[in-house]
């Protein structure tokens, strides 16, 4: 398969600003999640590929990439996504064919990707340390500086929002980046290394190495020669991560997901909550870290919130990703093995709305119609654990108090929303909700580049977008100067 126009191999490496045969010459297969075919073969980078991909970041920071000021990395994330916005239709749909997201979806993630490279483009030569008031004689600042190489190992549910987050933010602060993309889904990171390669980027700045987990990503966590991973993706790896990771007492930011609740109360807008509460279940078929999959209702409006939005699951249409309906198919039969799972975990439960697969859909695509119960028990298994699938739940609740430990009560603290026209209400939940991040009267912020995110409890930690993310991208040196 090449990628045209940008001419790609995906069966190569991008190592120290080439693109290189992987030293295995074994293969893994990509699949077309929207009817199971064979989409096209990437490398399967080893051990080996991984060694050479950290000393040509290594390379890179002694070379033109660490001399480059600020307003020079600036310039050229600049052109990367002026880069990424010249290639929006090509983009789409790879992403389309490689993830299954409906062309809309995919769009919509290449002018994320975009925005990220166009906010820290913008960021660079803004970050700067302080000077502290000291003893008499001395003179006392800080610099932020790059860890240097930082490993990012990102899954296969947003390629390239997660790229522009946090490989933007790492080249933002002057590091050089090894990327290892999901092996089911890696196309668009291909394509991105491609396009900083034609704006620019100084060689060994970026490398991809496609691979396994077990092996490519493990490599990367434990190679010694990288200063910081960050990782998103499921909790079990997040884990072992972070295990890894501290072997060689190397920082990590992991973001693992989350069983994030909306809350709605009696005195809400429910035309305007209603939209944000199934797109927040259904959006990328549900696989997505901020998905809203739990609706806390109060009781008061309980009957009308579960009709409405049982109504408009009704209307839901599933089918393959370049028919642009408002669901796709998850990204393997693996995914819809999982969430089919759960759903039989369901058999009891009232279901007050049901998607519908559209007729022609392939026989060998991984589609599931969302699904959408309501009165479920807050500790039942598909109010607490992390579907990952389109599967919302509607939980009732009567008190303020109750709605806080309904919410908070699970593992894990990502995301929230309150729906209510108090004022204080919203101030006081804002506090006492156990999240990364709290919507007042909206749902997801339009994306959000600029807004600090990531999680806490099985969520994870570190905090990626905005200008929180330079920080965790970076390093504090305090420097004290004695002048007399
Ligand atoms: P999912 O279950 O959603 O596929 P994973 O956590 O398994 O999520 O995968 C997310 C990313 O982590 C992928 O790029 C995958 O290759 C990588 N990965 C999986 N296992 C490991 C591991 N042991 N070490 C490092 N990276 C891994």
């Amino acid at each position: 398969m090449t990628l045209t126009p940008l001419g790609l191999d995906p069966t190569l490496c991008f190592i120290g600003g080439a693109w290189v045969r992987a030293l295995a010459s074994a293969r893994l297969a990509l699949i077309n999640p929207s009817d199971g075919s064979a989409l096209c073969e990437i490398a399967c980078g080893s051990d080996a590929d991984i060694d050479r991909a950290v000393q040509a970041a290594s390379a890179a920071l002694h070379g033109d990439w660490g001399k480059a000021t600020a307003a020079e990395r600036g310039r050229v994330l600049a052109r990367i996504g002026q880069g990424v916005l010249a290639h929006v239709d090509e983009l789409t749909q790879l992403e389309a064919l490689d993830v299954g997201k409906p062309l809309k979806q995919a769009r919509a993630d290449v002018i994320a990707l975009a925005r990220y490279m166009e906010f820290y483009a913008g960021a660079c030569d803004k970050v700067h340390g302080e000077t502290i008031p000291y003893l008499d004689g001395y003179t006392v600042y800080t610099l932020r500086e790059p860890h240097g190489v930082t490993g990012h190992i990102i899954p296969w549910n947003y390629p390239m929002q997660i790229i522009g987050r946090s490989v933007g933010a790492a080249l933002a602060m002057g590091n050089a980046a090894v990327l290892k993309p999901a092996e089911e889904a890696c196309l668009t990171a291909l394509a991105f290394a491609e396009i900083a390669r034609q704006a620019g980027l100084p060689d060994g700045a970026l490398n991809v190495v496609p691979g396994l987990g077990a092996e490519a990503g493990a490599a990367l966590t434990r190679h010694p020669g990288v200063h910081h991973v960050s990782f998103t993706g499921s909790v079990g790896v997040g884990k072992l991560i972070q295990e890894t990771t501290a072997r060689n007492v190397v920082p990590v930011t992991l973001e693992l997901g989350g069983k994030s609740p909306q809350l709605v109360f009696d005195d809400a807008d429910i035309d305007a909550a209603l939209p944000f509460l199934v797109n927040a279940g259904i959006q990328n078929a549900g696989q997505t870290c901020s998905a809203a999959s739990r609706i806390l209702v109060q009781r008061g409006v309980y009957d009308r919130v579960s009709a409405e939005m049982g109504k408009r699951y009704d209307a839901f249409r599933v089918g393959p990703a370049l028919r642009d309906l408002d669901v796709g198919p998850l990204i393997s039969a693996r995914q819809k093995d999982i969430v089919e799972g759960y759903l039989a975990k369901g058999d009891g439960l009232q279901v007050v709305g049901r998607g519908q697969i559209v007729d022609d859909a392939p026989a060998h695509g991984a589609y599931v119609a969302p699904t959408l119960f309501t009165g479920v028990d807050p500790d039942h298994v598909l109010a607490q654990e992390e579907i990952f699938g389109p599967v919302q739940v509607i939980i009732p609740f009567d008190t303020e108090e109750e709605a806080v430990q309904i919410a908070n009560g699970t593992d894990f603290g990502l995301v929230a929303a309150v729906w209510s026209q108090n004022g204080a209400r919203q101030m006081r939940l804002a506090k006492r909700l156990r999240a990364g991040q709290v919507f007042l009267n909206n749902y997801g912020a339009g994306g959000g580049v600029e807004l600090p995110f990531g999680g806490t409890g099985l969520s994870g930690h570190g905090r990626e977008k905005g200008f929180e993310a330079l920080y965790g991208f970076s390093t504090l040196k305090t420097v004290a100067a004695f002048h007399g």
